[in-house]
């Protein structure tokens, strides 16, 4: 999945949502794109690389405006770290593996939020259902003992 932009590209999409163009946010936004649903330490481990002595609050007030502005999209699954991405201009919905915790992107099937209907809304107006889909990915599949398996051993 090819969708690379390059660095001027980003610089245009930072000035464009009303932000000062920074080295830092640039080389944010690089990182994040090059490796999607990264958490704030792998994308302050890529800053750093390209920007060296870079401070860790740099990084994350980056983040921190960013995500504000909406040209990165922050992510959670349960306990675990936030992670960030760059595709921020659809609804779609996070394959998680169970054993690695890799992080794929899906498609959703409806295309906007909220793509699901709830049977009592409880008087909230809602504007987006958070779906993720769990499960083993195609690498940790075949390794891990059958789900029945586990189920017999536990009762
Ligand atoms: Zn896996
Ligand atoms: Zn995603
Ligand atoms: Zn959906």
């Amino acid at each position: 999945m090819s969708r690379r932009v390059s660095a001027l590209d980003h610089s245009v999409l930072i000035r464009a949502a009303g932000l000062r163009v920074t080295r830092q946010r640039v080389a944010v936004m690089n990182a994040v794109d090059a490796g999607p649903h990264a958490s704030a330490t792998t994308v302050l481990a890529a800053v750093a690389a390209v920007l060296p002595g870079v401070s860790h609050q740099a990084v994350y007030d980056c983040l921190a405006h960013l995500t504000e502005a909406k040209l990165l999209r922050r992510i959670t699954f349960g306990s675990g770290a936030a992670l960030y991405e760059t595709r921020t201009h659809d609804n779609h919905h996070h394959c998680v593996c169970r054993a690695c915790g890799l992080v794929v992107d899906v498609d959703c099937a409806v295309g906007a939020a909220p793509c699901l209907d709830v049977a009592d809304a409880a008087g909230f107006m809602i504007d987006e259902a958070e779906v993720t889909y769990r499960g083993l990915c195609a690498t940790c599949a075949p390794a891990e003992p059958r789900l029945s398996n586990i189920t017999l051993r536990e009762h």
